[in-house]
């Protein structure tokens, strides 16, 4: 009987059972289980079937991939059981990435979901009453505390949070705005990146959308001339990503709060990111800060969690008692509310502002830090870098940005660590720091790789200068 050169291929592979009882697998299966196991065996050996059906693999290679069967094994088990979601370094300078998870959260935020999550916590359960109790209430009086105003004490603004600021811009308009019209300016109406666009938000929310002005002038008169009976919102948005410079206008806040007033219909602002503290204080400004809007007397400002605010990713809508109500009644609210989780590192986040220890919270601490502290960590990798022949390391001038839409046009005065490694390009240099345990991102330009310290946490420097080093020591030539 004669039988094809590809069956006899086929048959060199091992069965199944055969492989299960190899040391390696054996060990394997202890550690990871025998289904994630047995998936691996099978993943792995229809890759070779396959390779043997497309003719790729001869006789002796496939006896070398036999040899290494339980190595193959062992690795792809690995590769299934190991977490897809995993911590990187930041080295591009954007603070609030969102592609890398925005706002790393505060120590205490951590501590606090751990200490919650781990077991049973009072969410909604009043323990002076013993009685059912609302999730809200943990930050809201925290809210509040950050938001009074001074000049009126009893003013308070109620604050409830949702998934995140998409999410409580939906829910704003749905609740004030259904059926009817909200009146926004032609230059607000943004897409933000992930294709949140506010036009779209509308629409869901059944609120129709009544676009005034130009993309470059929008003025009073002319929210005045479109209000009509179906009028029920004045939506205002931020500008988080883009500027319109020039020739451009755009009414003054309290211009549209005192048109609100008059006409009885309330002012929504989606700030977008939303600051809490005073970022004049670190030289940024033209972002607007949740209590400024509150006091210019806007009904309703929405804002991101996992931005300036620099906690975990939610959304929040704070306001006047009456329209905080309503969108809480929202029978959708339910389905928009947050987790434990969040409510736990919100609190935490929170309760730094409220001590004023701004340097707790990461994202805060890295806007505020200087350039000379951010050259000195430069240099001293620079100067690491150096001893090694293949490696050439400069320190340069550059910028950070804050990102999450926050502040398009501020940006943070930086040094970068730049580098080039001999017989290495850039963006194979990239490539190879991305494949890494804990891998490093980083931003190419002009041939060279370019580090900015502000977003590296200062006990990661050490983890930069060490990979860069392996890698011009396994790219130098062999002696
Ligand atoms: C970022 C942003 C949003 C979306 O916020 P998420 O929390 O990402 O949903 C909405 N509006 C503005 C103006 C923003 O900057």
């Amino acid at each position: 009987m004669t039988s094809s050169p590809k069956a006899d291929l086929y048959r060199k592979l091992p069965g199944i059972d055969e492989l299960l009882r190899e040391p390696e697998v054996v060990a394997a299966i202890s550690r990871d289980g025998r289904p994630a196991v047995i998936a691996a065996v099978r993943a792995v050996l229809d890759r070779l079937r396959t390779q043997i059906a497309s003719s790729h693999l001869d006789a002796p290679a496939v006896e070398a991939a036999v040899a290494s069967l339980s190595h193959a094994i062992e690795r792809e088990v690995r590769r299934s059981v190991g977490y897809s979601l995993r911590p990187v370094i930041n080295a591009t300078g954007v603070i609030l990435h969102t592609n890398l998870g925005r706002a790393p959260l505060a120590q205490s935020a951590l501590e606090q979901i751990a200490h919650n999550a781990a077991g049973y916590s009072n969410l909604e359960f009043d323990l002076q009453t013993g009685e059912r109790g609302e999730r809200d209430v943990h930050v809201d009086r925290l809210f509040q505390q950050l938001f009074r105003d001074e000049g009126q004490p009893d003013h308070t603004f109620p604050t409830i949070v949702v998934n995140n600021n998409a999410a409580a811009v939906w829910l704003a308009l749905n609740t004030l705005a259904a059926g009817g019209e909200a009146i926004v300016s032609r230059g607000e109406l943004v897409e933000i990146g992930g294709s949140f666009r506010i036009p779209d938000v509308m629409q869901q929310s059944n609120a129709r959308l009544r676009e005034v002005g130009t993309t470059n002038r929008t003025r009073i008169s002319d929210y005045e001339q479109a209000i009509n009976k179906t009028t029920r919102v004045l939506l205002r948005v931020h500008r988080s990503n883009f500027q319109i410079t020039g020739f451009a206008e755009q009414p003054a806040l309290e211009e549209l709060v005192a048109l609100g007033r008059a006409r009885d219909i309330p002012v929504v602002e989606d700030l977008g990111s939303g600051a809490i503290s005073d970022l004049h204080l670190i030289g940024i400004s033209g972002e607007p800060g949740i209590a400024e809007s509150l006091r210019a007397g806007v009904d309703v400002v929405t804002y991101s969690g996992d931005k300036l605010l620099g906690g975990p990713q939610a959304g929040m809508l704070t306001g006047r008692a009456e329209f905080i109500r309503r969108m809480r009644a929202n029978s959708l609210f339910r389905a928009l509310r947050v987790d434990k989780l969040t409510y736990a590192a919100l609190e935490a986040t929170l309760l730094a502002y409220v001590k004023g220890d701004h340097d707790s919270i990461p994202a805060l601490r890295m806007m505020r830090l200087s350039q000379d502290s951010i050259d000195a960590r430069a240099q001293a990798a620079a100067r690491q870098l150096r001893s090694c022949p293949e490696i050439e390391a400069a320190v340069i001038e550059g910028e950070s940005v804050i990102g999450g839409g926050a502040a398009p046009s501020a940006t943070l005065p930086t040094r970068l660590l730049a580098i080039t490694i001999k017989d290495v390009s850039a963006d194979q240099v990239v490539e190879r720091l991305h494949s890494l345990e804990l891998p490093i991102i980083a931003r190419v330009h002009e041939g060279r790789v370019m580090f900015d310290l502000r977003t590296v946490f200062p006990e990661q420097d050490e983890a930069i200068a060490s990979a860069l080093r392996a890698l011009a020591n396994s790219a130098a030539p062999v002696k």
